[in-house]
């Protein structure tokens, strides 16, 4: 079954083992980084996670599919990997989908991956100081799992697989998503025009309108964007692919970014995850990204992008010019 399903369908199927793996990796590096936090210093922890989390996924894709371009947030990482990094485990239900006849025969030459290995994830400085009350909070036996949830709840790892120039597969993987099983970690994937997983859609509470946006990179302009909506309330949240999910679970109508600061790997899985469930992803002028390999990397002009069953047009028509003049 596994060599004879399309090409798309294998590298979804993969990235969902793979982004699982980069999560426990990401775990525990963060755990290592919480029992020394002071000696760490500058940067290094984060980086570490970020590193290896990318090192794993993109290794992995690597040694089944050389023929594909992959583009990591962390730039190129060439370098040897641990065996047990490189994840070969493909999921069984992706792989039985059916798909329509244009995305069955793909040319590995029209198809683009892009990799944020770890997105919204809390400044160091804000980090330093979860790891600082982690640690007393164990030292004092005091509970614990209320208080990491919030923090850490906002990150994923997301791998996003683009046919010609559009998003068309997609995993978000929380790796702190606490299940009421109790196991941590759960993988939430799309495919536009074929079939999601991981999560049941919900849609929002009908007569009111709550808008997600950025927790830690908000500007003037990103506020005006917000305000003209005339919002019930505002949830804001780190992480693209956090923000999604949001919608995925009618938390949130919408989500409002009027500033350039995202990337191509930030919304490459989100949309195509959204788009599998008929929600939608544009820039602040309705237009799609293009994912294609030689695409530049900034989503310059904004982010806007609803669940099922929402206005996408509506927040189009309420993004005051001076907004968009800002971001062209
Ligand atoms: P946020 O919603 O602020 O968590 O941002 C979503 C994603 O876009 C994260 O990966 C951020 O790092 C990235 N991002 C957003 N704004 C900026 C910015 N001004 N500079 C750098 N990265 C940004
Ligand atoms: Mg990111
Ligand atoms: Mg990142």
């Amino acid at each position: 079954m596994a060599q004879s399903a399309p090409l798309v369908a294998r590298i979804v199927a993969l990235s969902v083992s793979a982004t699982r793996k980069a999560g426990k990796i990401i775990r525990d590096v963060m755990r290592q980084g919480g029992l020394n936090i002071v000696e760490k210093g500058e940067n290094d922890l984060q980086t570490e996670a970020d590193r290896s989390a990318q090192r794993c996924i993109i290794s992995s894709l690597n040694s089944q599919f050389p023929n594909i371009t992959i583009i990591g947030e962390e730039g190129s990482s060439n370098c040897d990997v641990p065996s047990d990094w490189i994840v070969s485990d493909l999921d069984e239900e992706i792989l039985n989908l059916e798909f329509p006849s244009h995305l069955s025969d793909i040319d590995p030459k029209n198809l683009c991956v892009w990799v944020d290995p770890l997105d919204g994830i809390l400044k160091f400085s804000q980090f330093k100081f979860f790891n600082y009350c982690f640690f007393k909070l164990q030292q004092f036996s005091l509970g614990t799992s209320e208080y990491t949830q919030g923090l850490v709840e906002h990150v994923t790892v997301l791998v996003g697989v683009a046919v010609g120039d559009r998003a068309i597969g997609g995993v978000i993987h929380q790796p702190y998503y606490q299940s009421e099983s109790g196991l941590l970690g759960r993988t939430l994937w799309g495919i536009d025009g074929v079939g999601y997983g991981g999560f049941n859609p919900v849609h929002p509470p009908e007569g009111k309108r709550i808008i997600t946006t950025t927790r830690s990179h908000s500007n003037k302009t990103v506020q005006i964007a917000i305000d003209a909506m005339k919002p019930d309330e505002i949830i804001r949240v780190g992480g693209a692919g956090h923000k999604v999910i949001l919608l995925l679970e009618g938390k949130a109508h919408a989500y409002v970014f009027a500033s350039s600061g995202c990337k191509r790997w930030d919304t490459c899985a989100p949309e195509a995850v959204l788009y599998a469930i008929g929600g939608s992803l544009t820039d602040l002028y309705g237009e799609r990204y293009s994912y294609t390999s030689h695409t530049e990397y900034a989503n310059k002009k904004g982010v806007l992008a609803t669940g099922p069953g929402q206005h996408h047009q509506w927040y189009l028509s309420h993004i005051p010019d001076e907004v968009k003049q800002k971001l062209h």
